[in-house]
């Protein structure tokens, strides 16, 4: 479908939500008008008007959000905290049917925060929010969608059951007989295949009710829709809107074909990194207004200073790239100074003057993997952080005995080793990879996939790159210095090479751990990890990042219970980066969480588990892609 076909397609389905609206409105206006009347008729109807009012209030409250455009996931939540508070339910969420390898199942896509579920997750020990929850054909749930009707059930508990099958009876007869919520109110969501629930005090359901819940349905039908094209007609640009500057897809794309261009033609060319200083100040004197500011200035000097063959982009936040084609490192530097300078010379309103630090690197020149390129053109900028901002770094060629080169003989040396209780053909074969792979860092991604997939069959192929990358994104943020950063790249892929040690009958084990077998589980792998990498003496600094990557912030971790400052900033990087990972990835006894219920849990233990600023960092790191 050309662009313009797919506008027009998004254009009719626009128009399409529009003429509902349209209808929900001239419902909503028969209901209103309706007691209106009643108003006249019936005094004591006074009390039913002050509920419709509120009701219309929400509902505008619902439509100008819509028109906002924010986060389907913040409009639900507003939704359903709205129907909640303001009539009056105890509870209300919106449930969707999903499906994956292991069948399907329902989860649960936004719920009002209140006491009524706070009492549910604490009976059930667990947050209904997160889990997994079962889907059977009969079900409320089932039968209100095939019958296409709002349904109302009064037993509460029975129903817990029905998507929670673990819940004890006891559990069901406190629900039943000791809470407040006398029946659950089911609304289907046609379009995509969801649920809206209410929580009711009351046993019966009113006519008007019926009418207002399926109008909220059809409210939120419409959120999810108006999100779904904002998201489609948002994948679909490649320019940034506050900048007007190429968007970071469009920079990938456009890369890939200069990478070809310049093989092929073996021409080089330069990248220039940009990264505004001490934005965050700016936002914090003076306010956001004028920190965007400070980000457009800087996106119009680029555009001002870049040839018409440059491509200028925003990658996110107040990072920017140019690509230089068939500029070698000199031409590089010369433009990339013209542009600080140019940028240092700008007399902004009420700001003054703004600086930005800048690294440059040059394809076929540094490296011929443009991966390498990207990731020295940011070690090239952090240089000029840390020299003093404002300046032009010049990216240094990656050294001989790089982090690379050890983590592949660390391997090699592991491998050899006939410790390991691995198959020989496995061994041969990872063997085989680090030597003949021509990138070695892609391989040893591949080698650490491969050997977490031994003992965890569950482990994503490629996860190990994106565990790693993040890492280092993480420890950049914190300004942490090359060496450190290279230990930790190390340490990514290691630190669970303890877990090849384990007894394969342990983790099988399908019936519930004792004390002991956790305990073991537990702390075993760090010293199989200590004991593995005891021989090997050229990472031996390495090794105490990884003994310390299970300690908690508040001392309570593992092995040595050290806290705060005392752990390593590495380990640290270590034990959230691989928490958010576990969390996100399946377990043969839950499903995976979403990334933002994984950082929900993570939150819940800022200042336990980790440092409160790390998880800032983390979560600011994360927003960036969900
Ligand atoms: P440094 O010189 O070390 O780069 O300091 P900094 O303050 O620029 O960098 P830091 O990474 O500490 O903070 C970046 C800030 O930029 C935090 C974030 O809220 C802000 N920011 C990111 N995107 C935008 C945006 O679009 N508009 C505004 N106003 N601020 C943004
Ligand atoms: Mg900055």
């Amino acid at each position: 479908m050309s662009f313009l076909d797919k506008l027009k397609y998004i254009y009719k389905q626009v128009s399409e939500v529009e003429n509902t609206i349209y209808n929900g409105k001239q419902d909503y206006l028969e209901i209103y008008e309706r007691n209106l009347q009643l108003e006249q008729e019936i005094k004591e109807r006074t009390h039913e008007l002050n509920i419709a009012n509120k009701r219309m209030l929400t509902l505008q409250h619902i439509w100008d959000m819509m028109n906002a455009s924010r986060p389907l996931q913040s409009v639900l939540e507003t939704i359903v905290n709205n129907i909640q508070g303001e009539l009056g339910y105890l509870h209300c969420n919106i449930i969707k049917k999903c499906e994956d390898e292991m069948g399907v199942y329902l989860c649960v896509l936004a719920q009002s925060n209140d006491n009524s579920i706070k009492q549910i997750d604490k009976l059930i020990k667990g947050s209904i929010l997160t889990k997994r929850l079962e889907y059977s054909d009969d079900s409320i749930y089932a039968k209100s969608a095939t019958e296409k009707t709002i349904m109302q059930t009064t037993e509460v508990g029975e129903t817990l059951k029905s998507v929670i099958p673990e819940v004890s009876d006891d559990i069901i007869y406190i629900i039943n007989n000791e809470n407040a919520c006398k029946s659950i109110i089911t609304v289907p969501l046609y379009t995509h295949y969801g649920w809206f629930n209410v929580f009711s005090s009351r046993k019966e359901m009113t006519n008007g009710e019926t009418d207002f819940l399926t109008i909220f349905a059809q409210q939120i039908e419409m959120a999810i829709t108006i999100a779904d094209l904002f998201e489609e007609v948002k994948a679909q640009a490649v320019t940034d809107g506050l900048t007007g500057l190429y968007n970071r897809r469009y920079f990938e794309e456009y890369l890939k074909k200069e990478v070809t261009r310049a093989m092929r033609q073996q021409q080089p060319f330069s990248i220039v990194g940009l990264d505004l200083d001490h934005l965050k100040q700016i936002n914090d004197k003076y306010g956001h207004a004028y920190g965007d500011l400070a980000i457009k200035t800087v996106a119009n000097v680029l555009k001002k200073n870049a040839r018409s063959i440059d491509t200028a982009a925003r990658m996110g936040g107040e990072e920017f790239n140019v690509i230089l084609p068939g500029v070698d490192s000199n031409g590089a530097m010369i433009a990339a100074e013209r542009i600080r300078k140019a940028l240092e010379s700008e007399q902004l309103d009420t700001i003054g003057h703004i600086t930005a630090s800048i690294g440059v690197a040059t394809f076929l020149e540094h490296s011929d993997n443009i991966e390498d390129i990207l990731e020295l053109t940011d070690q090239a900028m952090y240089q000029s952080k840390r020299n003093g901002r404002n300046q032009v770094t010049l990216a240094k060629p990656i050294n001989e005995t790089s982090w690379q080169e050890i983590a592949v003989n660390t391997f090699m040396d592991i491998l050899s080793k006939h410790n390991i209780p691995l198959n020989k053909d496995v061994t041969e074969n990872l063997k085989n990879k680090l030597k003949t792979d021509e990138v070695p860092k892609e391989a040893l991604y591949t080698v650490a996939d491969m050997l977490t997939q031994t003992y965890n069959p569950l482990h994503h192929s490629g996860v190990m790159k994106s565990k790693v990358q993040l890492a280092v994104s993480l420890a950049k943020r914190f300004d942490l210095p090359k060496d450190d950063i290279d230990k930790l790249r190390i340490a990514m892929l290691l630190y669970d090479i303890g877990n090849l040690m384990l007894p394969a009958d342990l983790l099988q084990k399908t019936t519930p751990l004792t004390e002991e077998e956790r305990n073991h589980i537990k702390e075993h792998p760090l010293i199989a990890a200590r004991e593995i990498l005891k021989p090997i003496s050229y990472i031996q600094d390495v090794i105490p990042i990884i003994e310390h990557h299970h300690e908690n912030w508040d001392g309570t971790g593992y092995p040595s219970k050290i806290a705060k400052e005392e752990i390593p900033m590495t380990s640290q990087i270590i034990l959230i980066v691989d928490a958010y990972f576990a969390l996100t990835e399946p377990r043969t006894y839950r499903a995976e969480l979403t990334p933002k219920q994984a950082i929900e849990l993570i939150k819940q233990d800022a200042g336990k588990k980790w440092n409160s600023t790390l998880v800032e960092e983390f979560i600011s790191l994360i927003d960036h892609d969900i």
